[in-house]
C-alpha cells in the first residue's frame, strides 16, 4: 500500500513539475525568439537607416568634389574648347583628391570622357539621358557593380554638361557599413528584376537548415528604369544560438528542479504515507487478534486519526473482554460458567502427575419455592449469598454456577477429604440466609465424582457427580453422596423407562385398577380408589411407587395424570350412583394450571356428578408454598369436587393448614394400620386422628387394613371408611361388579 500511494504521489509531483518545467522552457524559448527577432528588426531597421545616412553622405561629398570641379574656370574652359586631355587630367587629378572610383565627364551633346571603363554604350547612354532629365544623385551598376553617383551641373553660364563623380559600393563597402550596425547584417546590393512595391518588406526563409531574416528595400538610382535594393540578412538560427547556454541551462536547472521535485515529492507522500501504513498495519494486526497500537506524534488529521483508532482499539478490547468474561461467566454470581468449568476439568485433568481431584455438584433444595413465594429478586439474591458462602467453605475450589440453583466445585484433594469437603458444603448451606429482610432455609444435596476414578473426561465427570446429586435428593435430601458405578447403571435404566413410558400412554399399556373403600357405618362400598397400571410388554406390571416418581421428574404426569381423571370418569360414571370414585393427582400435577379445567373437562365429558370425585393430594404440597397450594384447593373445591388428603401422618404435618382448609377426608396411612397390632401407641394415634378429623368435620380413611383385628379397632376408634386387601386388592375395571356382588352376598351373609 504504501508503495503505491508514495508512487503515486511522487509520480503525480514529478510529472506536474515536469510539465511546468516544459511549459515555462517553451515560454522562455519563444520569448527569447521573439525578443531575438524584435533586435534583428530593430538592428535592421538601424542599419537601413545608416544606409540612407551614408548615401547623403556620400552623395553630398561626391555633389561638392563635383562643383569643386565644375565651378573651376579652367576646366570649364577646356569644356568649351573641347580640350579632352585637359578635361581627362582634371578629372584624373580629382579622382586621387578624394578617392573616387570613377570621374566621367558628360557633355551636353552626350560626349563622354573620363573613366568608362566597362561601361557599356547603353549605360553611357542611359547616363546621359538620365542626367539630362535632371536627376543628380542616385546608385548606378555598371560592370556588376553598384556605384554612388552624383553629378555637379557645368554651366558657363549655359549648361555644358556634367561632372559625374562615383564611388565603388561593392561587398566590402558594404561591409564597412555592416561595422557600425551592432550585428553583422550582411548588407548586399541587389538588382531587382521586378518593378513591384519599394516598400521596406520583411520575410523569414529556410536556408541549409537555418532561419534566415532577410529585409529588402528599395534604394534611389540615378537611372529611372533601373531598381536596386538593400538587402539585410541575420541569421535568427545563429542568433538563437547566443541564447541556448541560456535555455541549456533552463533546461539544467528544469532537470535538476524535477529530480529535486520527484524526491521532494517521494519524501513528503513517504511522511505522509507512514502513518497511514501503520494504521493499516494496526488494523490488520487487530482483526488478527493481537494487541496494537500506532504511535504518531503529529497534531494534524492524521495524528487524530490515529489517536482515534487507537481508542477504538482500546475500547474493542475492553468489549472483547467484556464478551469473553461474559462468555466464561455468570452475570449473577460472578462465578464461572458450565463452559469454563469444563475447561478448568480438562486442565486439570491434563495436568502432570495430578493427584487427582474432586468434582460437587451442588442443587438447593427448594428453591423453587423461594422464587415463587419471595419473587426473583430475592431468588437471585439468595443465589449470590450461596456463591458467598460457597467461596467462604471451599477457599482453594473452582467454583462454577451451572445454571438455576446448580452449582459445582473442583477441589483437589483425596476422597476422605472431599467426604469432609461435602459434609461442610451441606452444614454451610443448611444454615439460614437473611436475604432481602426474609429469613430464608434452604439445604442443599451434594453429588461428588473423583477423578480420575470416577471419568477421564469433563463430560463423564460431571454426569456422574449429577448421578450422586440424583441419588443424594432421593435419600433424602440436605446429604452428599459419592458416584458409585450402579447409579449409572440405575440411569440408564432410568432413562430407557422413561423412553417407555414415553410410548406407554400412545400405545395403550396404562390401564387403571381400583380399590373399593368400605363404609362401615354404611356397611357397603361407598367408594373406588383409581390406582394406575402399567402394563409393560417386557416387565410386565410395573408398579406405580416404581414409575410415578420418573413420570413426575420427566413432567409425563401432566399428560398421564390428564388421561387418568378422564379413564377414572368415565369409568366411574358407570356405576351406581352412590359410588364415588377416588384419583390421585400427583404435587406436579397440581401446580399446574390446567388441573381445573382438566377436571371439569373430565367431569363434563363423563357426565359424572362432581360430589362423586375425590381428588386425593398429599402433604408435601404444604412444604413449598401454603398459601398457593390452599388457594388452588379452594378453586378445585368451587368446582364442587371432594379433596381428600392422602397418606395422613407421614409428612410435614401441622394443624393450621387442616384449619385452614377443610379437607372432606383425612386418609391414615398405612404405617400406622401396621403398627395397631404391634403397639398400643398405635390405637391412641388412630384415636387421636380420628377425633381430630371428626372435630373438623373429615371423614377418615384407614389405608392398607390386611386383617379383622385391624378393621375391629378400627371401628372401635371410630374411623369411618377402610381400604386393603382385607376387602379387595386393586382389580381392573371389569371386575368391580363381580366384587360389589361378592361383598353385598358376604354382607347379607352376615
Ligand atoms: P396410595 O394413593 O396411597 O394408594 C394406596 C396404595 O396402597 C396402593 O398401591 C394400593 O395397592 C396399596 N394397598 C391398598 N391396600 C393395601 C393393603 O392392604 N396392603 C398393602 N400392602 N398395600 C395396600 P399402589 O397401587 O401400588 O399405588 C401406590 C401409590 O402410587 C399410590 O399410593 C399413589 O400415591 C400412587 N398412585 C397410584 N395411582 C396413581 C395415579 O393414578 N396417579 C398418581 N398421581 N399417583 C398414583
Ligand atoms: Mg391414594
Ligand atoms: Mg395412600
Amino acid at each position: 500500500m504504501q508503495s503505491t500511494l508514495t508512487l503515486k504521489m511522487t509520480m503525480f509531483y514529478g510529472a506536474l513539475f515536469v510539465a511546468v518545467s516544459i511549459l515555462s522552457l517553451y515560454g522562455t524559448r519563444k520569448a527569447i525568439e521573439s525578443y531575438a527577432e524584435s533586435v534583428i528588426r530593430r538592428e535592421m531597421a538601424v542599419g537601413s537607416a545608416l544606409f540612407d545616412r551614408i548615401a547623403i553622405l556620400q552623395f553630398h561629398q561626391l555633389g561638392q568634389a563635383g562643383n569643386v570641379l565644375a565651378g573651376d574656370f579652367g576646366f570649364r574652359e577646356a569644356v568649351g574648347t573641347g580640350d579632352v586631355p585637359t578635361i581627362e587630367s582634371a578629372l584624373h587629378s580629382l579622382r586621387g583628391r578624394f578617392q573616387l572610383d570613377r570621374a566621367i565627364f558628360v557633355g551636353v551633346d552626350g560626349t563622354l570622357a573620363g573613366d568608362l571603363s566597362q561601361i557599356s554604350v547603353r549605360e553611357r547612354t542611359q547616363l546621359y539621358d538620365a542626367l539630362d532629365a535632371g536627376q543628380q544623385q542616385g546608385i548606378v551598376r555598371w560592370a556588376g557593380e553598384s556605384h554612388m553617383v552624383a553629378a555637379a551641373r557645368i554651366q558657363a553660364p549655359a549648361l555644358m554638361g556634367w561632372v559625374v563623380f562615383a564611388r565603388n559600393m561593392g561587398p566590402r563597402d558594404l561591409q564597412a557599413l555592416a561595422k557600425l550596425t551592432s550585428i553583422d547584417l550582411a548588407p548586399q546590393l541587389v538588382p531587382r528584376a521586378d518593378k513591384s512595391g519599394v516598400g521596406i518588406k520583411t520575410r523569414e526563409v529556410e536556408q541549409d537548415g537555418k532561419r534566415i531574416l532577410i529585409q529588402s528595400r528599395a534604394v534611389p538610382t540615378l537611372i529611372k528604369s533601373d531598381r536596386e535594393l538593400l538587402v539585410l540578412k541575420y541569421s535568427l538560427t545563429d542568433a538563437l544560438a547566443s541564447y541556448s547556454p541560456i535555455l541549456w541551462a533552463l533546461f539544467g536547472f528544469g532537470g535538476l528542479g524535477g529530480i529535486t521535485a520527484i524526491v521532494g515529492a517521494w519524501v513528503a507522500s513517504r511522511n505522509l504515507t507512514k502513518p497511514i501504513v501503520a494504521l493499516e498495519r494496526a488494523a490488520r494486526k487487530v482483526s488478527a487478534g493481537e494487541h496494537a497500537e500506532v504511535n504518531v506524534e503529529t497534531r494534524d488529521e492524521i495524528g487524530r486519526l490515529a489517536r482515534s483508532f487507537n481508542r477504538m482499539v482500546n475500547a474493542v478490547e475492553t468489549r472483547e473482554r467484556q464478551i469473553a468474561h461474559m462468555a466464561f461467566h455468570d452475570s449473577l454470581t460472578g462465578l464461572a460458567n458450565r463452559v469454563l468449568l469444563r475447561e478448568q476439568i480438562a486442565l486439570a485433568l491434563q495436568r502432570p502427575g495430578g493427584s487427582g481431584f474432586a468434582l460437587f455438584c451442588l442443587d438447593l433444595d427448594n428453591f423453587k419455592g423461594v422464587n415463587d413465594t419471595l419473587g426473583h429478586p430475592t431468588g437471585d439474591a439468595l443465589l449470590c449469598e450461596v456463591a458467598t458462602r460457597l467461596t467462604q467453605t471451599c477457599p482453594n475450589g473452582f467454583i462454577a454456577r451451572l445454571g438455576g440453583d446448580e452449582f459445582a466445585i473442583i477441589v483437589q484433594d483425596g476422597c476422605t477429604s472431599a467426604d469432609q469437603t461435602g459434609r461442610s458444603l451441606v452444614k454451610a448451606l443448611g444454615r439460614p440466609f437473611a436475604v432481602n429482610g426474609h429469613r430464608i432455609v434452604t439445604g442443599t444435596s451434594v453429588g461428588i465424582s473423583l477423578a480420575p476414578q470416577d471419568g477421564r473426561d469433563a463430560t463423564s465427570l460431571l454426569k456422574n457427580a449429577d448421578l450422586a446429586l440424583y441419588r443424594a435428593k432421593h435419600d433424602g435430601k440436605a446429604s452428599h453422596r459419592f458416584f458409585e458405578s450402579t447409579m449409572d447403571a440405575e440411569a440408564q435404566a432410568r432413562r430407557a423407562m422413561e423412553v417407555d413410558l414415553h410410548d406407554a400412554l400412545n400405545k395403550g399399556e396404562l390401564e387403571l385398577h381400583f380399590q373399593p373403600l368400605f363404609g362401615l357405618s354404611q356397611n357397603r362400598v361407598t367408594a373406588f380408589e383409581a390406582l394406575l397400571r402399567w402394563n409393560h410388554p417386557v416387565r410386565g406390571m410395573v408398579s406405580p411407587a416404581d414409575f410415578i416418581p420418573l413420570a413426575e421428574e420427566t413432567g409425563l404426569i401432566i399428560p398421564i395424570g390428564e388421561w387418568v381423571l378422564h379413564e377414572a370418569c368415565r369409568i366411574a360414571g358407570t356405576w351406581a350412583s352412590d359410588i364415588r370414585i377416588a384419583v390421585n393427582i400427583s404435587p406436579v400435577q397440581f401446580r399446574n394450571s390446567m388441573l381445573n379445567s382438566i377436571v371439569l373437562q373430565a367431569l363434563a365429558r363423563s357426565g359424572l356428578e362432581p360430589q362423586r370425585l375425590e381428588l386425593e393430594i398429599t402433604e408435601s404440597l404444604f412444604i413449598d408454598n401454603v398459601e398457593a397450594t390452599l388457594a388452588s384447593l379452594h378453586s378445585l373445591r368451587a368446582l364442587g369436587v371432594r379433596v381428600a388428603l392422602d397418606d395422613f401422618g407421614t409428612g410435614y404435618s401441622s394443624l393450621s393448614y387442616l384449619r385452614s382448609f377443610p379437607f372432606d377426608k383425612l386418609k391414615i396411612d398405612r404405617s400406622f394400620i401396621v403398627d395397631l397390632l404391634a403397639h398400643d401407641g398405635a390405637t391412641a394415634i388412630i384415636r387421636a386422628i380420628t377425633s381430630l378429623a371428626d372435630a373438623l368435620g373429615m371423614e377418615t380413611t384407614a389405608e392398607g387394613v390386611e386383617s379383622s383385628e385391624q378393621l375391629d379397632i378400627l371401628r372401635a376408634e371410630g374411623c369411618g371408611q377402610i381400604q386393603g386387601y382385607l376387602f379387595s386388592r386393586p382389580i381392573p375395571a371389569s371386575e368391580v361388579d363381580a366384587l360389589l356382588c361378592k361383598l353385598d352376598e358376604k354382607r347379607v351373609a352376615a
